[in-house]
């Protein structure tokens, strides 16, 4: 057991730009049943969004644009995320997709498990794996600092 295991209930970050976040919403209310067994979190709006429309219990940080990608970079930094469904609009440029590039990046350096279309989220939610304890590989920057430098 390791600051990076997922347990068998999972922490699962739900994000969508605008124009994707029906896709997430109906996503979401296809798999209520399964969703519900985990602890959800989200940016703002599709926090609220998820809630209102599917009754899934979806804690809300703050609205992307005003943060909320930052804060779940910040959530996944600290070992509270294990999985980040994330519909990004391929399509259109966001005020803050400097911030929607930060998050990616941390979510591949601390080996979040991530989906990003909708083919994706469903094999992720039907993966064997997904049912089971499973030990993230996160790399031993500290470690790999002082092997190359001392
Ligand atoms: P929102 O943020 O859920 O508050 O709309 C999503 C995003 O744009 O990153």
């Amino acid at each position: 057991m390791t600051d990076y295991t997922m347990g068998k209930i999972k922490k699962i970050a739900l994000i969508a730009h605008d124009n994707r976040k029906e896709a997430l919403i109906s996503w979401a209310y296809d798999n209520k049943e399964e969703l519900k067994k985990h602890r959800l979190c989200g940016t703002g709006t599709t926090a609220k969004l998820i809630n209102e429309k599917t009754g899934l219990k979806v804690e809300g940080f703050k609205s992307g644009p005003m943060g909320g990608d930052q804060q779940i970079g910040a959530a996944i930094v600290n070992g509270d995320i294990d999985i980040m469904v994330f519909f990004w609009d391929p399509l259109t440029s966001q005020p803050h997709d400097p911030d929607v590039k930060a998050l990616l990046r941390i979510a591949v350096l601390y080996d979040v498990v991530v989906a990003m279309s909708k083919s994706t989220a469903d094999f992720l939610l039907n993966s064997i794996k997904f049912k089971e304890i499973y030990d993230r590989n996160v790399i031993d920057y500290y470690n790999r600092i002082r092997k190359d430098n001392f």
